[in-house]
């Protein structure tokens, strides 16, 4: 069965009353919009998409998660059956064929994958990275023809913005985009790229505008890129500490030419578009596979961290503030039990044949990526500070 018929039959089965969230809240924001206050509860398709998630997780991830880590194997059958379970691409709008889910949904799958792998939750969260500004950007035939063909057969996108020099100073890359006539000409190089090596198309983040006084907020340009593109030199796959079956690596894009039909919005709106993709993606980062008594208080407190920011999100407003707390709060929790997980385990929480030392090694890229934990702690005072302001 194709992506597209079982989501669609998960759809009509099991999630009867399943929303989009570009057009609609769900229903857990319309349950408190309606007076009934906040509800903890999920609903009952929420606990089934849950269920189904974590039934992968258990049956399917698990068993091989340590084999993927071992070989840094990149994991395509889990892919693929996630891709067929529906499980992948939960954001796409139901306009091109996707579930059209809500970030809080999102969420909870995510959880679930993460508690099976995270390296193989992060090769799956990477197609939401790259899809994001497509989907918060794009125009219906750039999201047609970009994001229609991931629900047709399991593909993956990337993200397109670090670079060798430039990480947290997003506003410091380098990769240049040219226009000539109906094109763009772009030159430049990408570091540190999730699902690199195994991309249908990027979303690129390059400079357009040459003055170095020109502000961010008109310098950049978003592009989709076909991964196919004459002159682009994928690198080599890095070997990470943690995470290791996720395709992480350096492309180079020499003379790459993009049509001006693959502009995000226009000319200078790349910036926005770029950070705004956070908004959506950051609440899912926390870690759960770590669920020993001792941490649970964090670890619960973590997942209140994710489901507000989802929450905000998907009632339509700015959660750029909780978003951060969720992903630095989440990042720090994780690190912190896993830590602890391999301290309670004594010497064999040291040793390979014990998954905990996975888990201490997986966690501490949630510190990094996204977004380091102390630009959240910048963006959250920032964001606090501003609230007390006249
Ligand atoms: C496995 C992996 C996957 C990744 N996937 C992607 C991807 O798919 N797409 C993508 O575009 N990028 C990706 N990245 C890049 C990632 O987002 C960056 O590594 C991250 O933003 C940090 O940037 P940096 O490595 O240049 O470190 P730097 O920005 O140089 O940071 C070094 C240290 O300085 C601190 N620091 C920097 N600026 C400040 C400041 N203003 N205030 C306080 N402290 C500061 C940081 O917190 C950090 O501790 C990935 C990275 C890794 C390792």
């Amino acid at each position: 069965m194709s992506a597209l018929s079982a989501s669609r039959l998960l759809r009509t089965l099991v999630w009867p009353g399943w929303r989009s969230h570009s057009s609609k809240p769900a229903q857990n924001v319309q349950l408190s919009k309606s007076g009934n206050g906040f509800s903890f509860e999920l609903t009952d398709e929420q606990k089934e998409f849950q269920a189904t998630a974590r039934k992968f997780a258990l049956e399917e991830i698990i068993p091989v998660a340590a084999e993927y880590d071992r070989t840094g194997e990149y994991p395509v059958p889990l892919i693929k059956r996630a891709w067929e379970l529906g499980l992948m691409n939960s954001h796409i709008p139901e306009s091109c064929g996707g579930l059209g889910l809500g970030t809080f949904e999102a969420c909870l799958i995510t959880e679930e994958l993460a508690y099976g792998c995270t390296g193989v939750q992060t090769a799956i969260e990477a197609n939401s990275l790259g899809q994001m500004p497509v989907i918060i950007a794009g125009n219906e035939q750039q999201k047609k023809k970009y994001l229609g063909r991931m629900t047709e057969e399991p593909l993956m996108c990337a993200y397109c913005v670090t670079e060798p020099g430039a990480g947290s100073d997003v506003a410091g890359i380098r990769t240049r985009a040219e226009r000539k006539g109906d094109e763009y000409v772009i030159n430049g190089q990408k570091m540190w790229i999730t699902n690199g090596g195994k991309a249908n198309w990027y979303f690129l983040l390059a400079r357009t505008d040459p003055d170095p006084r020109a502000p961010a907020s008109k310098a950049f340009t978003g592009f989709i890129v076909e991964a196919n593109s004459p002159g682009i030199q994928i690198g080599r796959k890095e070997l990470n500490m943690g995470q290791r079956c996720s395709d992480t690596r350096g492309i180079v894009f020499e003379d790459v030419r993009v049509p001006k039909e693959n502009v995000l919005i226009a000319e200078g709106a790349g910036f926005k578009i770029a950070m705004g993709a956070f908004d959506k993606t950051r609440p899912p980062h926390q870690a759960v596979a770590f669920l020993l008594a001792e941490m649970a208080m964090k670890v619960e407190l973590a997942r209140l961290g994710y489901q507000r920011a989802a929450w905000e999100v998907d009632a339509g407003r700015r959660n750029t503030f909780y978003a951060s707390i969720a992903k630095a709060f989440a990042g720090d929790v994780a690190n912190q039990v896993a830590t602890d997980a391999v301290q309670i385990f004594g010497g064999n929480g040291f040793n390979t044949e014990y998954p905990v030392e996975k888990l201490m090694r997986d966690a501490k890229i949630y510190q990094i990526y996204e977004g380091t934990a102390q630009i959240q702690r910048v963006i959250i005072a920032r964001e606090h500070l501003g609230k007390h302001k006249a």
